[in-house]
C-alpha cells in the first residue's frame, strides 16, 4: 500500500511523542504515503458516532478512520511550516501525503493538519510544531530584551542619581568645612569671654572657688 517504499522512512521519537522521519532524502513532490483507514459514512449513525485523533475528513459526507494500526501515516505530526501535504482525492476517497520540498535524510516529515483540527486540538493545548516554537522563542527572547534593556534604563537612572548624590555631598561637606573653619575663630571667641566672664566673677556661686578669687585679685592688683 506505500507509495512510496516503507524503507524510505521510520517511526520514531519526536518532540510531542511518536512521529515518522526520513531515512533517505526525498525529492519535493513524491507521493510518500497513504494516509488510509476504514472509511466512515455520516448517514451511518454508527460512523457518525465514532470520535478519534485521526479521523481524516474527505467531504461533507466521508471520513477516513485512521486510527488503525496499519496506518504508519497516523505517526506524522502536524507542523504549520511543513515539509508535505495531505493530497485528498475525495472522488477516489484518497489521501496521499506528498513533499512539498526536499527533505533530508532524518527530518520529521510533516503537514498541516488544516485549521479545523489546529482549533480544536492544537490551539488549546498550543501548537508544539517547530515554526510556532520559534515564533514562541523570539517572543520569549524579545521579552527578556526589553526587560533587559527597562532594567539597563532604571539602572543607569539610579547610576546617575547616586553620582549626582555624591557630587552634591562632596559639594556640601566643602561647604560646611569651610563654614567650620570660617566659623572656627567666631565660636573660638565667645567661649575664651566666656572663660574669662566666668573667672572674672567674683561673686558668683562658682566664683568663689579659690582659683578664680586668685586670679580675680590678681588682676586687680595688675589694675592698681
Ligand atoms: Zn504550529
Amino acid at each position: 500500500m506505500p507509495v512510496l517504499s516503507s524503507k524510505s522512512y521510520r517511526v520514531g521519537r519526536s518532540s510531542t511523542g511518536l512521529g515518522l522521519f526520513a531515512t533517505q532524502p526525498i525529492k519535493k513532490g513524491t507521493k510518500i504515503i497513504r494516509y488510509f483507514g476504514p472509511l466512515l459514512d455520516s448517514k451511518n449513525k454508527k460512523h457518525d458516532a465514532i470520535e478519534n485523533k485521526y479521523l481524516f475528513q474527505l467531504n461533507d459526507r466521508w471520513t477516513i478512520d485512521g486510527s488503525v494500526r496499519k496506518n504508519v501515516a497516523r505517526y506524522i505530526n502536524h507542523s504549520c511550516k511543513p515539509n508535505a501535504e495531505s493530497d485528498v482525492n475525495p472522488r477516489k476517497k484518497r489521501v496521499i501525503i506528498r513533499s512539498v520540498r526536499k527533505i533530508e535524510a532524518g527530518d520529521e516529515i510533516k503537514y498541516d493538519y488544516g485549521t479545523e483540527y489546529f482549533k480544536a486540538y492544537l490551539k488549546p493545548i498550543g501548537c508544539k510544531c517547530e515554526s510556532c516554537e520559534k515564533k514562541r522563542a523570539k517572543k520569549k527572547a524579545e521579552a527578556r530584551a526589553e526587560k533587559a534593556a527597562l532594567k539597563a534604563k532604571v539602572e543607569r537612572k539610579a547610576e546617575r542619581k547616586a553620582e549626582k548624590a555624591k557630587l552634591l555631598k562632596n559639594g556640601k561637606a566643602v561647604k560646611v568645612s569651610a563654614k567650620v573653619s570660617a566659623k572656627a575663630p567666631k565660636k573660638a571667641a565667645p567661649k575664651k569671654a566666656a572663660a574669662r566672664k566666668l573667672a572674672k566673677k567674683p561673686t558668683g556661686k562658682t566664683a568663689k572657688k579659690t582659683p578664680a578669687k586668685k586670679k580675680a585679685g590678681a588682676k586687680a592688683r595688675v589694675a592698681r
